[in-house]
């Protein structure tokens, strides 16, 4: 099997070989052509000026003798061609022997002699002819020859130059193809071993490589991504399931070997922690449900601001009793009117009031902003407490995640974000987040209006 570099570079040689050859033998095939018929036409002109020049002797002389016009001999040897003289009916009066032609000129091929005969016109009357005799169709002098073998040799070279040349730029540009491909390839090959922490910093200028560069570079980085919450998950569960039950039996031993009296009171804290892993197992059966869509949503017509302003209510004692200001404010002169499952868009807004309730410590303030935009509904929760890292935001909405194990004195799952996701996602709305250590937390909603 050829690799692809190899393959492009062949193919690119091989066309442009294929084309270089064509041009050449179309270029040599066209000069040659023009060349002869060049040579030809100075020939005619030649043999005009032969007949024209016995023309003139023999209005000079009044006939033709033996000695008339020999003195043509010496050029015609020189350049390759016999004359013979005849009179008015066709007797010779002198003649050059065929033979006598220089063989040195022409080489070993002299090819079939071939003659032509000119009538020599003087008053419109034919008073003599003169046959003109060659072996070849155009005579060419050595100077002629050799002109047209280096116009030959040069076409020639000129054609090996470019193929060098092309030869060079299709290696070139295959790599600019393969080399992509191929950091592709490896890293694929690499991410099928595990092994994600990889990126590659390749360029290309080819719009399809450069986004398979680009893809590849995102799978390797979702996949470090999926390998990351795999583990935190694994941990996160492990320990949600770990404490209960750590507290069970500890509780459970200390009964049985009597150091702890078998009292109401501590089987009721017993019964709470039972609970609360009971209620952990049901969350993440209801995130199971939303997360497999088994869930049925009740769509409905709902006023978002009313449903806001309900939660929030409802929250408000909560929210007294930790000396948290709670307000929310609803931009007038706007409809609100959502499609959507009113219980389970409740339970969104329980949840990150909760949160925010939950992360916020006394004298801290939260506030619940609901306007319009153009194409959609924003609904704005925003807390002052004590916000989240930024390298731990990417994971919130996982789930079991909980940002950093010491704030676990306060109480959670770690499933109320993944629920709001989930919801949210099924309705087709977008939440982002928004937060600064000690400085609080925005949760922003964004729902697009129906239309109308
Ligand atoms: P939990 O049951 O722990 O609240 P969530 O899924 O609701 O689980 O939240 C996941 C984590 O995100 C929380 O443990 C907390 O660390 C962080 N978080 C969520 N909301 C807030 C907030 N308003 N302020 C600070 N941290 C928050």
């Amino acid at each position: 099997m050829q690799n692809i570099r190899k393959r492009l570079s062949i193919l690119f040689a091989a066309s442009s070989i294929g084309a270089i050859l064509l041009i050449t033998l179309f270029v040599n095939i066209t000069i040659n052509n023009k060349f002869d018929e060049y040579m030809k036409h100075i020939q005619n002109r030649r043999y005009e000026r032969i007949t024209d020049y016995f023309q003139e002797l023999y209005k000079l002389e009044g006939s033709f003798k033996a000695s008339s016009g020999r003195e043509l001999i010496h050029e015609a040897h020189m350049s390759n061609y016999c004359l013979t003289l005849y009179d008015e009916n066709k007797n010779i009066i002198w003649g050059m022997d065929p033979s006598s032609l220089s063989l040195d000129d022409m080489g070993s091929d002299r090819g079939v002699y071939t003659t032509k005969t000119y009538d020599i016109l003087v008053e419109e009357k034919t008073v003599g002819y003169v046959e003109i005799g060659q072996y070849s169709s155009v005579l060419l002098t050595e100077e002629d020859e050799s002109f047209k073998a280096a116009i030959n040799s040069s076409i020639i070279l000129s054609g090996l130059m470019t193929l060098v040349i092309v030869i060079g730029i299709s290696i070139y540009f295959s790599r600019q193809f393969s080399a992509p491909i191929k950091e592709a390839v490896n890293m694929s090959v690499n991410l099928s071993k595990g092994n994600f922490n990889q990126s590659s910093k390749i360029k290309s200028n080819i719009e399809e490589l450069e986004s398979l560069i680009n893809s590849t570079n995102l799978l390797a980085e979702k996949l470090k991504y999926q390998e990351e919450l795999r583990r935190r998950l694994v941990t996160d569960i492990f320990h949600e399931i770990r404490t209960p039950l750590n507290v069970l039996q500890n509780n459970l031993e200390a009964m049985i070997d009597g150091i702890y009296p078998i009292s109401e009171e501590r089987l009721s804290y017993l019964n709470d922690e039972v609970i609360r892993f009971g209620k952990l197992l049901n969350n993440l059966n209801t995130l199971k449900e939303f997360e497999e869509e088994s869930i049925k949503l009740d769509f409905q017509e709902l006023k978002l601001d009313e449903l806001v302003a309900e939660v929030c209510r409802d929250y408000y004692p909560l929210a007294r009793d930790k000396e948290i200001e709670l307000s929310w404010y609803i931009a007038p002169n706007s409809d609100y009117t959502v499609l959507g499952d009113k219980d389970k868009l409740k339970q969104v807004f329980i949840n990150l009031l909760s949160n925010g309730i939950k992360f916020s410590s006394s004298g801290s303030i939260i506030d619940i902003k609901i306007f319009s935009e153009e194409k959609e509904i924003v609904v704005e929760v925003k807390d002052k407490g004590i916000g989240i890292a930024k390298e731990d935001i990417p994971f919130i909405f996982e789930r079991l995640y909980r940002v950093d194990k010491s704030r676990q004195e306060i109480e959670g799952s770690g499933i109320g974000l993944s629920i709001v996701k989930s919801i949210l996602e099924l309705h087709f709305f977008k939440i982002e987040v928004n937060s600064e250590m000690d400085q609080g937390t925005i949760f922003t909603i964004h729902i697009p209006r129906i239309s109308p």
